[in-house]
Parts: C-alpha cells; structure tokens; sequence
C-alpha cells in the first residue's frame, strides 16, 4: 500500500486529511445514546431554511437530470441581491469547492500560498495537495490585548514572495472567530503586489453585526485580484446540500472556471440556494439567536473562570484548565459533540457551535460536571 505513496503526485505525501465533526449517529451508535447534540460543526440550530428546504423537496422529483451547470437561476438572483453581474460569480459544492478551485488554478510546486496559523484547516491541504508551500504566518498572540489569535497581516505581508501565488484570509476566522476590520484590511490589500490571488472567506459574514467589519464584495472593483467566498452552509442551514459561491472580476471568474467540475452544484441544492436567499425572516431569527447564544455562552464561560477567543462567528473558542482532547470525550460520553482543536495547535481549547437557548444551557452544565470531576 504504502508503495501509492511515492507514485503520488507532490504534496500528497504530506497531505493531512480534514477531520470532520463527529456525525450525532455516529456517537448515537457508539455510545448507545439518544438525545444527543452537536455543537461541532458550525451548522444552523434552527435546522434549514424552511425556504430552501420546500424547494429542494420540491426540485427532488427532477433529479434524473443534471443540473444547470451555468446556474443561471441562482446566479441571477446572487447577482441582483449583492449588486454584482452574473459574470461575477462561480458556484461551488459548497464555498470549499470555489477555494479549491483557486488553489488548482494558481498553486503548483515551487509556488506558495500564505494563510495565518489558526487559519481554517482546508487551507493547507488545498495547498498541499497543489504541491505548493504554505507559508503559515504566526497570529497575534495569546495576550494581545484585543485581538488574540487573530491574523497578523503584517506578519502575513512578511512572508510574502516573488512565488506567493494566493493569499488566505478568513473573516471572520475558523476556529478562533476572529476578525479584522475594515481600515486595516483594506490597507493590507492595497499593499499587495498584483501577482497574486487573496481569497477572502466569508463563510461567517452574514451572521456579523461588529461595526467596521468590512464587505470584501464592495471593493471588488478596487481590486481586480480579490476573490470573496461566501456558503449557503452556514446561516442558511444548508450544509448537508454542498453549495457556495465565489465573487470576483469576471476576467478572474474565468479563469478559475477552466477548473471547475462540471455540475457541481447538484438539483436540490441549486433550488434550495436560490429559494432561501428568499428567506429574510429565517436568517434575522438565526442572527438573533446567534447573538443571545455568543452572550449567554461567553457570560457563562467568564462565570466560569475560563478564558474565549472574540467570536463574532457562529461558535465560540473556549481555553480550559486541561486538554481539550480530554474534556471533548468525556463531553462525548454525556452526549454532547463539540470540536478539539489541537489539529489547529489549540490543544487546550475547544470549539463550541452556538447551539438554542436550550443546547447551549446543556452544553454548558455538562461543561462543568465536567471540569469539576
Ligand atoms: C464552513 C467554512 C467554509 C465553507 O464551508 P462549505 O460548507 O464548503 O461552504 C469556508 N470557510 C470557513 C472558514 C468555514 O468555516
């Protein structure tokens, strides 16, 4: 077996796979528990958009045809809502997809690309699996007065080179919930040479009410290099259909294009999009309860004595008195799933999802028969 390994392509040697959150069946058969929540993956509490899921349901009885692989629907609609033209956009299985995308377009052996550590995890192996080097840039550090574990866009402009080919920011960041803020971004970008490509991830950026956070599509036509991603995974309550998309100049969407799967945005997943982009209502009582969660959790964990990263995501980054590895399975055993981190060089911390009301209060109680036994 091992043998595969040297016929593989450069950079899949020391390509480490993506650790998902755990499935709740897969806990539910293991432990032989019912009841059980997840607070792992970053998915909406409320389920989906009630919205998107009439029309994925609906969508279903058609299934025996590919998708629209020009996503002309979807696309019109993304295009009029954010202000764009339709040219502006590439639809991906899930904005993953579109930062893979970016990566197999511009990355290659004796390239690199450059992300902050902490940074979201698919990052490297993106890079990785292009054969090029990703230069991770050290974070502010853990007592930085009002931004620890944040990015370092000076320390990211540092290791930036002649073969840097993409630049990774994400705002806010996964797994810390970090963010930056417009001013500085922005002169960060306008610092850039123009032989490279910045990703701006926005997967978190609907559920965000900081004031000075910035809206990477407004400065689209600022910067011809810059590519926005944005997911219906997230507040949209879609993760499970695999659909997001890119913005950019169209002479950039063209380019990542050549690489694109064809249909890769499959039926349900393309009507559910477009039908929940609909769904105002759903997303302001997402946003809401997202807020109370990120208050009612942070209160808690100060009450507790235990320190969190500043989140204006839709989960929290929590530091405890011992490994997270640890309080992760014994959280597990009372059938709670939330993320360890050490894979992100956090290993003691851990990640919670704001869950409801209800999740949240469960979450925490069981935290602290935890900590205390
Ligand atoms: C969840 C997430 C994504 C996108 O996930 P998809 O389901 O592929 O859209 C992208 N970036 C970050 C930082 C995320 O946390």
């Amino acid at each position: 077996m091992n043998d595969f390994l040297k016929l593989a392509a450069p950079g899949i040697s020391d390509l480490h796979p993506y650790v998902p959150g755990k499935p709740l069946e897969e806990l539910e058969r293991e432990l032989g528990l019912s009841e059980t929540i997840k607070l792992a993956s970053n998915e909406n509490p409320l389920g989906p958009s009630p919205m998107g899921l009439e029309a994925a349901r609906n969508a279903v009885v058609g299934i025996e045809r590919y998708p629209d692989d020009s996503g002309y629907r979807l696309k019109g609609k993304l295009a009029e809502n954010l202000g764009v033209e339709p040219e502006q956009l590439i639809l991906g299985a899930g904005s993953s997809d579109v930062i893979d995308m970016v990566a197999r377009t511009f990355l290659a052996p004796g390239r690199n690309a450059v992300f902050s550590r902490y940074a979201f995890a698919m990052y490297p192996i993106y890079t990785t699996a292009a054969g090029a080097e990703a230069r991770v840039a050290p974070a502010l550090p853990s007592d930085h007065p009002g931004m620890p574990y944040g990015h370092d866009l000076e320390a990211m402009a540092a290791l930036i080179d002649e073969q840097t080919r993409v630049v990774f920011i994400a705002n806010p960041n996964n797994p810390t919930g970090t963010w930056l803020e417009r001013a500085a971004l922005r002169d960060f970008l306008e610092g850039l040479p123009n032989h490279l490509v910045v990703v701006l991830d926005e997967a978190y950026t609907e559920y965000v009410t900081a004031p000075d956070f910035p809206d990477g599509i407004a400065w689209l036509d600022d910067f011809p290099n810059l590519i926005v991603t944005r997911t219906f995974s997230k507040i949209y309550g879609l993760a499970g259909l695999r659909v997001g998309y890119g913005v950019a100049g169209p002479a950039l969407i063209g380019i990542i294009g050549r690489v694109r799967h064809p249909f890769n945005v499959n039926v349900p997943a393309l009507a559910a999009a477009e039908a929940a982009l609909d769904d105002g209502s759903f997303l302001e009582r997402s946003r809401r309860l997202n807020d109370a969660g990120l208050r009612q959790l942070a209160a808690a964990f100060d009450a507790m004595g235990l320190e969190h990263i500043p989140s204006v995501g839709n989960f929290i980054t929590v530091a405890l008195p011992r490994e997270g590895a640890g309080v992760y399975d014994d959280l597990l055993r009372k059938g709670i799933i939330v993320r360890p981190v050490a894979n992100y060089g956090l290993p003691e911390h851990i990640r919670v999802t704001v869950g409801t009301e209800a999740e949240n209060a469960r979450f925490l109680q069981a935290l602290e028969e935890v900590l205390a036994s």
